[in-house]
């Protein structure tokens, strides 16, 4: 029989991570939407019966390692989380009811728990009692976990090589990824800033993210062709845009090759004012690929990912072996750790979060940590440790008050003195820097900059806090713009903070790794940008291309500008696109729009079949 032909369809959503994929569709399947109902045979029922014992048992297990690592790395009161969903794993309402089920009305296991568990959610959640709600979110995890133990369906498939199809993306599962697998992804949800595309950005692996209907549509084994830089997703392409997007690529592939004479040349504008442009790491591994990019050591580096690469937190030996060999590579003084900085979109089960009902705005980095002693301690001795004295730089995430700044000025004192009475060797005079990202730390820049030694813009939260525009919401990614002069307020008011009291100000948002984005930043007097390390080259290039006085006339006539869109207008006015070859590659692709991957906004959601 002649095989049924695929049907083409073109999708369009957000440029994630720049690159060109071409590859067979491998859909991220959620354990519980690929539960069908079967009926056993008589014969199979104790066998399924003891299948589902099982999968407790196993699902037991992960909770036991999970809680024992929560108690020893955090503290007793989050351990006792796993408690509560141990507790769910007995409750005769899901469990013996599934095993009776599964013998009186002879079906499989995974659908019968999953009616159960769905049946227990209904109830607790008609409660509206704020007790009972916590508990009906324990219940969903439990049911994923024991799912995903019956069906072997694990949201990233990872043995084929192909492009990866969902809904969504966490970051967890963005730091598993294996690039010599995944192609290329494209989920349904997430932003530019999403912390799953940012990691997907610092792999190397491109990426479209907010594609409406995209993962309805996608069968397992369709050919998938992805544009990263325009963001559209094509099935079951025909041959012609094939040939086009291989085009692409090579063209792609040989500025890679150009920009490898970059390396050796310093970020400075033709009127020789120099700029650091250093590389944000998301994970040790990276190392290699920074050094060889040509950066000015690390601005960023976003410990989490390292921190939720393993199903534990590494201990201190750990971590100050890691942070040494990284400072030993790059250099004394070069490196920028950033504590950890979890919440949000980035959860790590073993830490044992709550989940909550507004998570950007709830127990998030610096907020997370002073409340979680011991983790904070065992981060900060590790940094002192690995740190030769007068070199260790440690970032402090999300701070919104002086107060909050005073508090970790005293768990650093206090992780010295314990390693005083420890007699270990350590930095006793490391610079500490504040992560100006929520609003009311820019508001608060003069205090903190006063008080802290150097200061460091994170764009991302703060243009979502600023503009009250959820940085994974792909539906808002109009509006999501750094170029609104609120933002180009902020950032000027808080770089004029730091300078005021001699302390460098610098940016490690994506926005320093938009091409257009550069001569502003740096008419701002910012002395530090760090990017992607794949972006440096890119923007190594921007910064020599404009002359500082040029940079300078340009953003203070954007500060006096009324809408983001006039601002956008001015740059490309007086520059066009130059000065940066991912512009020129983008507007290559369709004519017109020249922002590059990340920093475009939504087209219009259209599918053309
Ligand atoms: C930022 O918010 O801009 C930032 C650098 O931190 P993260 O993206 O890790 O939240
Ligand atoms: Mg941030």
């Amino acid at each position: 029989m002649a095989k049924k032909r695929r049907q083409r369809s073109v999708f369009h959503g957000v440029p994630a991570a720049p690159g060109i994929a071409v590859g067979p569709a491998r859909r991220m399947e959620d354990p519980s939407e690929a539960v069908e109902e079967r009926t056993l045979a008589e014969s199979r029922v104790e066998a399924e019966v003891a299948r589902f014992r099982e999968a407790l048992g196993r699902t037991r297990e992960e909770l036991t390692r999970l809680r024992a690592a929560t108690g020893r790395d955090l503290d007793e009161e989050t351990a006792r989380i796993f408690d509560v969903q141990l507790q769910v794993l007995e409750d005769p309402l899901a469990v013996a009811r599934t095993e009776k089920a599964i013998r009186t009305e002879r079906k499989n296991a995974e659908y019968l728990f999953r009616r159960h568990m769905m049946e227990m959610w209904d109830g607790i959640k008609a409660l509206s009692d704020s007790y009972f709600s916590e508990r009906a979110v324990d219940l969903l995890d439990v049911k994923q976990r024991v799912l995903r133990h019956l069906t072997g369906n694990h949201v990233v498939p990872r043995e084929r090589k192909g492009v990866l199809v969902g809904r969504e993306l966490t970051p967890s599962e963005a730091v598993a990824l294996d690039p010599g697998k995944v192609l290329g992804f494209a989920t349904d949800a997430g932003g530019t800033t999403s912390h799953a595309t940012i990691m997907a950005r610092a792999r190397g692996i491109p990426a479209v993210v907010g594609v409406a209907g995209l993962f309805e549509r996608v069968q397992d084994g369709d050919v998938v062709a992805l544009d990263g830089f325009r963001g559209t997703v094509e099935l079951n392409p025909d041959p012609d845009t094939v040939v086009r997007l291989r085009s692409r690529k090579q063209k792609f592939n040989r500025l890679e090759k150009q920009h490898a004479k970059l390396v050796s040349l310093p970020a400075e504008t033709p009127d020789g004012h120099r700029v650091r442009l250093s590389a944000n790491m998301e994970l040790p591994a990276e190392l290699d690929y920074i050094l060889e990019r040509g950066a000015d050591g690390i601005g960023l580096f976003r410990t989490e990912f390292f921190f939720m690469w393993s199903h534990r937190a590494p201990t201190e030996d750990e971590q100050t072996q890691v942070y040494r060999d990284i400072l030993d590579r790059v250099g004394p003084g070069e490196v920028v750790i950033r504590a950890l900085d979890v919440g949000g979109d980035k959860l790590a089960s073993y830490m044992g979060m709550v989940k909550e009902r507004n998570p950007f705005f709830g127990m998030r980095g610096i907020r997370f940590l002073l409340a979680h002693p011991k983790l904070f301690a065992t981060q900060l001795r590790a940094i002192l440790r690995a740190s030769p004295p007068g070199t260790g730089r440690i970032l402090f995430p999300m701070v919104s008050s002086f107060g909050e700044f005073r508090a970790v000025r005293k768990q650093v004192k206090l992780a010295m003195a314990t390693l005083r009475r420890r007699r270990v060797a350590f930095d006793p005079e490391p610079r500490m820097g504040v992560m100006v990202e929520v609003p009311s730390a820019v508001m608060m820049a003069e205090e903190l900059a006063r008080s802290a030694d150097f200061l460091s813009v994170g764009s991302n939260d703060l243009i979502q806090y600023l503009l009250a525009i959820d940085r994974d919401n792909q539906s808002l990614q109009d509006l999501y713009r750094p170029h609104h002069p609120a933002v180009l307020r902020a950032l000027k008011h808080t770089v004029e903070a730091g300078h005021r009291h001699g302390k460098p100000v610098s940016i490690c948002g994506e926005m320093a790794g938009d091409p257009l984005s550069i001569p502003l930043l740096l008419g701002l007097g910012f002395d530090q940008l760090s990017v992607a390390p794949s972006l440096i080259p890119d923007i190594k290039q921007s910064v020599r291309a404009v002359r500082f006085e040029e940079c300078r006339a340009l953003a203070e006539e954007a500060l006096r500008c009324a809408e983001a869109a006039e601002v956008t207008a001015l740059v490309h006015r007086r520059l066009g696109s130059e000065f940066s070859d991912l512009l020129r590659l983008i507007e290559d692709s369709n004519g017109h729009d020249a922002r590059p991957a990340g920093r475009r906004g939504r087209k219009p959601a259209r599918r053309t079949s």
